[in-house]
């Protein structure tokens, strides 16, 4: 799911699934889409 933050004076849009920011809602839509992080420690 992608969530908008403010940072910076600026709106951001977070992946919630691996906290990735993106200036862009249609480009955290599309990497979300793509994204197959379960988590933040997606470390293995
Ligand atoms: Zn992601």
């Amino acid at each position: 799911m992608v969530v908008t933050t403010e940072r910076d004076d600026a709106t951001w849009y977070e992946c919630e699934e691996c906290g990735l920011l993106f200036d862009l809602e249609h480009d955290a839509e599309e990497h979300e889409q793509h994204c197959d992080s379960e988590g933040p420690s997606y470390i293995q």
